[in-house]
């Protein structure tokens, strides 16, 4: 098909043209000399992401689902106790995980559309008056629903038990996009993938632990190898890592970190709130429904959207697909066929967004969905131009 494929699943997203030429290096010996000015700053900047002073980044070879045993192997033991709720695909394969792991996984239902109860958490930590409770899980935002959790609720709620778990979250889709505060928000073992917020093709598992977190490592029984951090703490105070890295990626992330460093993260962050507000109108225009249940869930990285009784959200996809060239994220699991999804996070601005709303909306009325032509796209239009920052006259 001529022209380019738009896409708008959540992850992979689109990379920008200066990341791909960075990536565009001849192989380099990765044990050279001047290897760790590479490498180094790489560690630090990453950090600036986190929003972390004292906490410690590593880069893996990995994606995100191995960001979630990394986190989990090098801080516990098998049989501890973890608390977590499942409300979407991703908060639903980390307990999978975990359980596999051999650890003590409990919990809770939560319909999906919301996020982590707080008050219930709360209360359950209140009453694990023995402290059995050796970690709490927290999708920061699930990528199935479009749903994003209170992750500062969370370390109140901690500190309101006065309990010692360690807090673990999830920022696949949601570091170096939304709003996340390692430090400040008390967190200890933070994750997430190159290919989502940080533009890059997938490939890189990066995390952040805190101190609390690298102490926990020393009594952690569970049985790690390629995965276990220690190797890491030797070789990267060096700039160096204990096996070949992939050197591309590296360098893409350089740029990326530069891209995101220099737009400045809160300028980052106000983007995708704008950008994702302006898709909610388009999506209220068009008289239908997001799986978030309530604005506080709404997610500023990807919206599921809900398709009338009657359809199923499969054959808007494949319109999209097939006839525009649109690639728009599928409903997963429990809400296949019920929802599709618009990514909008990573390198997006406005008319780049206008063409996953456009497209939608032409596939939605190739299956008979009765959406008005031209409103989802003329609501997001209005909001970004009344919102568009102030312009010098010419
Ligand atoms: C994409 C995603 C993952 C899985 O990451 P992979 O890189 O595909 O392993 C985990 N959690 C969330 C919230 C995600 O969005």
């Amino acid at each position: 098909m001529p022209g380019r494929n738009h896409l708008y699943v959540p992850g992979p997203t689109n990379i920008p043209d200066a990341v791909l030429s960075a990536m565009h290096v001849p192989s380099q010996d990765h044990r050279a000399p001047d290897f760790p000015k590479l490498v180094k700053p790489l560690l630090e900047d990453l950090k600036k992401i986190f929003r972390t002073e004292k906490g410690q980044c590593f880069i893996f070879p990995a994606t995100g689902t191995a960001g979630w045993e990394i986190a989990l192997t090098n801080t516990l033991s098998p049989g501890d106790k973890v608390l977590t709720y499942r409300f979407g695909q991703f908060s639903h394969l980390w307990i999978d995980l975990a359980k596999r792991l051999g650890l003590d996984v409990e919990f809770h239902e939560v319909p999906w559309g919301q996020g982590v109860p707080v008050d219930h958490l709360e209360a359950r930590l209140k009453e694990d008056k023995s402290h059995q409770i050796k970690a709490v899980l927290a999708c920061h935002n699930e990528t199935a629903t479009g749903v994003t959790s209170d992750l500062p609720a969370i370390r109140k709620a901690i500190d309101a038990a006065a309990h010692p778990a360690l807090f673990y979250i999830d920022g696949v889709s949601s570091i170096a996009s939304i709003e996340f505060r390692m430090d400040e928000w008390g967190v200890d073992v933070a994750l997430s993938g190159s290919q989502k917020g940080f533009m890059l093709p997938a490939g890189l598992a990066l995390l952040c632990f805190s101190q609390k977190a690298l102490a926990a490592r020393e009594g952690a029984q569970c049985k790690r190898a390629f995965l276990d951090i220690y190797d890491h703490t030797v070789h990267n105070p060096g700039g160096y890592f204990p096996y070949t890295p992939s050197i591309p990626l590296l360098h893409g992330l350089r740029k990326a970190l530069d891209l995101l460093l220099e737009e400045g993260l809160d300028t980052v962050y106000a983007r995708h709130a704008r950008l994702a507000e302006g898709t909610r109108r388009a999506v209220a225009a068009w008289g239908l429904k997001l799986c978030a249940q309530d604005p506080k869930w709404y997610s500023n990285t990807v919206s599921a959207i809900v398709v009338p009784e009657g359809f199923d959200a499969r054959d808007v996809m494949h319109y999209a697909y097939h006839r525009y060239n649109l690639s728009l994220g599928a409903g997963l699991s429990e809400v296949m066929g019920k929802v599709f999804r618009i990514g909008h996070l990573g390198d997006l601005n406005e008319l780049m967004l206008c063409s996953a709303i456009a497209g939608a909306e032409m596939a939605m009325r190739d299956v008979g969905i009765q959406v008005t032509p031209g409103s989802g796209v003329g609501a997001a239009c209005e909001y970004w131009r009344e919102t568009a920052p102030a312009l010098a006259p010419r």
